[in-house]
């Protein structure tokens, strides 16, 4: 860490007077956080927990369960590499024996859809940063055996519902920087709570969380930037007007989480012909969960990935039994991976 980060680190630990719990939504936050080591060098009553700022973590089962009916019916499937070894009530995408094509982006799929008489479907998992480009390839007109399975989620409506719960009892969110990036911060300032959009350097979350901990000193509950360099208030506005003009809000399932009110997308009346939950009579059901998997708590900042007793047993990369161990972005692949670091 450079000087000014362990100077940071200082002042935050002259500063620190009561126990605080601030939340991050972010994986790539948490792979900072800790590659680096970071929480070592927190002062001990300032805690920071991971939050449902995985995609693939938080795409329910039931989402996946209808993955693999897509390719029951003998669609080709293709998606992100972190989705396939996610375990759906019957296998996961990658064991189920099916076309499922690993892509970088929804580009990818089209290009797949082009060239084969087959039915392609798209599996869109990720939030406001993804959707825009998403929305970019339905409006350019993809060929008719192209279809996507909406799975993209909304930051906000998840923050409002953690915060009316309670039950993490977060005193302030360090926003996610990518998410603003495209997003902005404007509708963060809604929420009663301190906020900081923060970057991705070690020093730029030890900002963060430090502008977090004057916020709540001087008893403040107001949306600050440390990260100008890419995020204004406002964001990316085209990306947004594309991203609602292709889709709209509806009440969707969170891994971990209850229905919570508009916060998925759906593609919108028009472009239906391209929505592979219509165009295949696809249900998507609620799973209760069958395993001593903590994700679900895990996703809600209520437990640590070392609190699971498969953690590193029964669970690992290699033998993921829950999606926070399959995903890059998952907590508790990434405390796995810099377990050294990370606990
Ligand atoms: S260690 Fe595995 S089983 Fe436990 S919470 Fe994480 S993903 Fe789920």
């Amino acid at each position: 860490m450079v000087a000014l980060g362990k100077e940071i680190a200082l002042k935050l630990g002259e500063l620190v007077d009561r126990d605080l719990i601030f939340m991050h939504i972010c994986g790539t936050h948490e792979a900072a956080i800790s590659r680096t080591g970071l929480r070592r060098v927190l002062p001990g009553r300032l805690k920071i927990v991971m939050g449902p700022g995985c995609p693939v973590c938080i795409t329910p089962q039931g989402e996946i369960d209808a993955a693999l009916d897509l390719v029951k019916k003998g669609c080709t499937v293709a998606t992100y590499g972190d989705l396939l070894r996610v375990p759906g009530t019957s296998g996961s995408l990658e064991s189920s024996g099916g076309d499922v094509r690993v892509v970088q982006g929804v580009h990818k799929a089209v290009e797949i859809a082009r060239n084969t008489q087959k039915e392609v479907v798209f599996i869109s998992v990720g939030f406001e940063t993804t959707a825009p480009t998403v929305a970019a390839a339905i409006l350019s007109g993809p060929p008719e055996n192209f279809s996507i399975l909406s799975c993209h989620r909304l930051v906000p409506p998840a923050m409002k519902w953690l915060l009316e719960q309670g039950e993490a009892r977060l005193q302030g969110f360090l926003l996610p920087g990518h998410v603003c990036t495209v997003a902005g911060y404007w509708e963060y300032e809604q929420f009663p709570v301190p906020q900081v959009v923060a970057g991705f350097e070690p020093e730029d979350i030890l900002l963060g969380l430090l502008m977090l901990v004057e916020q709540v000193r001087k008893g403040e509950a107001r949306v600050e930037n440390a990260y100008p360099r890419a995020v204004t208030r406002e964001g990316n506005v085209k990306a947004q007007e594309l991203m609602y003009r292709v889709f709209e809000p509806v009440d969707a399932e969170w891994r971990g989480f209850p229905v919570i009110p508009r916060s998925g997308l759906r593609l919108r009346k028009e472009f239906e012909q391209y929505d592979a939950q219509k165009k295949f009579d696809i249900t998507i059901r609620h799973v209760t969960k069958q395993t001593a998997c903590l994700c679900d708590r895990v996703l809600r900042g209520m437990a640590e990935p070392t609190e699971c007793r498969l953690f590193g047993r029964a669970c690992t990369p290699r033998t993921p039994v829950g999606p926070c161990m399959v995903s890059h972005e998952g907590a508790c692949r990434i405390w796995y991976t810099y377990r050294s670091h990370g606990e």
